[in-house]
């Protein structure tokens, strides 16, 4: 599996700020927005394109646009906070979401909702999951995606630990802790996000 990690000064100091427990809840959600921005200008680099024509004020020309069908998947409730910047960057693309949850104990995940677009087999399944710790959210998220005929997923994170890779992520951290959090990390992304 292919791991990218986007290495760019913004996306570090965007993170410098979203690591620093000082960072309020509507900054951090900004943030959120403006590093993912970058992940999704990264992970879509290689979508297919196709030509056609189109008149310019002046004259007749070819021009390339976007051919590929897109479908963003945010695994709730952290990976809302993703979502934006992809539906900035690709409008028409279609969203499903999956609701995964982990067990506080035994961080096994468990899903509890899931709703995604026909036909996945044709598109390009963006699976966004700002913290990827264990990859157990994550592997069955993209178990089930592959269940429902998604051929091509790429995962989206902000923040990565090595236990659990395969992504397009701004950063891989040190370990994880012993309830499963990414260290140093983020902290809770949802209760950051979401002010909870
Ligand atoms: N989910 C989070 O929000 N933070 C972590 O560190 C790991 C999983």
């Amino acid at each position: 599996m292919d791991v990218h990690v986007v290495r760019h000064p913004l996306v570090e100091d965007m993170l410098a700020s979203l690591r620093d427990r000082r960072t309020p809840c509507d900054v951090f959600r900004q943030l959120a927005h403006r590093v993912s921005l970058l992940l999704v200008a990264e992970a879509t680099r290689d979508l297919s394109l196709a030509e056609t024509t189109i008149g310019t004020p002046l004259e007749p020309t070819m021009v390339r646009r976007l051919a590929a069908r897109v479908v963003a998947v945010p695994v709730l409730r952290a990976g809302l906070g993703m979502l934006d910047a992809l539906l900035e960057l690709v409008p028409q693309a279609q969203v499903g979401y999956f609701g995964l949850e982990r067990d506080e104990l035994t961080a096994v995940a468990r899903r509890y909702y899931g709703k995604v677009p026909k036909d996945l087999g044709t598109a390009s399944v963006f699976l966004l999951d700002p913290m990827l710790a264990t990859g157990g959210s994550a592997a069955m998220a993209i178990e089930g995606l592959a269940e429902l005929g998604a051929r091509r997923v790429r995962l989206l994170s902000i923040v990565a630990a090595p236990e659990g890779l395969a992504v397009y992520t701004a950063a891989i951290d040190r370990e994880l802790n012993a309830r499963k959090f990414i260290l140093p990390g983020l902290g809770d992304f949802g209760d950051r996000l979401f002010g909870t």
